[in-house]
């Protein structure tokens, strides 16, 4: 038996087809929905037989394992029977992982996990070295592994990718905070997705590394329960460390063994406290692959972070205007608040995964002068803040929040787009969201 069935034709699903056809085992992708032009070319061309629209028992259930999308629960029928049936169900990264020979450098957290991603690319790529980017981001690692030849590689992994791996290990592993979030998928036990999170570190041994936020208390609390054999490095900015990265008086001290690298906070090119973690995280990293502190530093001082994450649009009338779109829950949104130095307006709302605002109640309070409310269902958000700002206005669109906020801010005032919510209700997804709200501010 050599039937691998692909469950999901999206940037993984392929890249995985592909992955398995070049290995030699008999492929056959289903998707439940329609296949993008792009992904139907990409199959006919390496000769793999799909289906779209439909599972069919017959062409799914005879296979020797199952590769499955991070999109598909669990839970959908399909599933389910494969699980019965006993058929090994893995992920994209965990069979793209058999085939490949690099270090792997993997990232998770409940936020953060793309720009730190892209941050430590950036820096193992100006040192020179032969380094690949891929899992939730990008080109999908599996179709790396197919087409080109890395030393290294720097993954960027989910809760649902981590799900359905087993025998992949991390060579250094970073996980960076844990909040709520897709507890829908995880039965509303916040502990199995802790558990999810915490599955990076499987396989490790000693000779491996795992940094992580030791100001993360999720994180800290499940350390204390299990057993990691991994070296671990923490950073932290509220308490000094042995080894691994801390804050001082503004300056950053990253420790690694005897080697000490120093860098000021305002030379960080990316502002914000949550992106002091991710510097840091970046840094010991350097450190551990043993790049120079010229590169480390160099690079930490002049990335220029990713779309839709604290993104500066432009200044219109001395009111600078942010788009933060990526901020789909409540904990990603506290760190851009907490960010502002001016007045803010704050556009924000959206689909509701069950948020709760009360951690953003103080720094609303303090700091947002008006409240725009992008979303279709805006009552939550109004019942919350009504007694918090003095102004708020709900909205349908992003045409509309920005011609809003244009109106409300002043010389000096920040538009802040920081959701806190998914974008599905009104918008295709994050990304749309964000590019609406920029073309809208450019066409002030
Ligand atoms: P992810 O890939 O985990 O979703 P991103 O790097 O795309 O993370 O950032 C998502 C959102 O979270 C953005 O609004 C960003 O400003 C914010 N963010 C980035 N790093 C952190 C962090 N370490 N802690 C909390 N929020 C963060």
């Amino acid at each position: 038996m050599n039937r691998i069935v692909v469950l999901g034709g999206g940037e993984s699903g392929v890249g995985a087809a592909v992955l398995a056809k070049q290995k030699g085992f008999e492929v056959f992708l289903s998707d439940m929905g329609v296949l993008q032009a792009q992904a139907k070319e990409m199959l006919a061309e390496h000769a793999i037989p799909f289906e779209e629209g439909r599972h069919t028992p017959e062409q799914v259930l005879n296979a020797m394992e199952v590769i499955k999308s991070p999109g598909i629960p669990d839970t959908a029928p399909m599933v389910e029977q494969l699980i019965q049936k006993g058929t090994p169900v893995i992920s994209e990264i965990e069979f793209a992982g058999r085939y490949d020979r690099a270090k792997k450098i993997c990232i998770t957290g409940s936020n953060g996990k793309t720009t730190t991603t892209s941050l430590i690319y950036f820096l193992l790529k100006n040192a020179g070295l032969n380094v690949g980017m891929a899992g939730n981001i990008g080109q999908s690692y599996a179709y790396q592994v197919a087409t080109q030849q890395h030393d290294i590689y720097v993954l960027e992994l989910s809760s649902f990718q981590l799900d359905n791996m087993y025998d992949f290990k991390a060579d250094l592993a970073i996980l960076l905070n844990i909040t709520p979030d897709h507890l829908d998928r995880y039965g509303y036990d916040m502990q199995k997705y802790i558990n999810a999170k915490f599955r990076i570190t499987q396989n490790m041994s000693p000779e491996d590394y795992f940094i992580f936020c030791s100001d993360d208390e999720v994180t800290v609390e499940q350390l204390n329960k299990i057993v990691l054999k991994a070296q671990k490095l923490p950073f932290s900015q509220k308490h000094p460390v042995e080894q691994g990265a801390s804050v001082q008086d503004g300056l950053i001290t990253s420790k690694y063994g005897e080697d000490e690298f120093k860098i000021f906070i305002d030379e960080l090119s990316l502002q914000g406290k949550h992106n002091v973690y991710n510097s840091m995280a970046a840094a010991i990293t350097g450190q551990v692959m043993n790049i120079r502190h010229e590169f480390i530093r160099e690079s930490l001082m002049t990335f220029k972070g990713v779309e839709h994450r604290l993104e500066q649009v432009g200044k219109i009338r001395g009111v600078l205007y942010i788009n933060d779109s990526k901020a789909t829950n409540v904990n990603s949104t506290w760190y851009a608040l907490e960010t502002m130095k001016t007045p803010v307006v704050w556009i924000a709302g959206g689909t509701d995964k069950g948020n709760d605002y009360s951690i953003l109640h103080d720094l609303v309070k303090t700091k947002v002068k008006a409240l725009i409310c992008l979303g279709e269902d805006n009552s939550k958000l109004c019942r919350d803040f009504g007694d918090k700002v003095s102004s708020i206005t709900q909205v349908r669109s992003a045409a509309e929040a920005v011609q809003a906020a244009y109106r409300l801010a002043q010389s000096g005032d920040t538009v802040l787009l920081s959701p806190a919510c998914a974008s599905f209700d009104l918008f295709a997804n994050y990304e749309d969201r964000g590019r609406q709200f920029k073309e809208a501010v450019r066409t002030l």
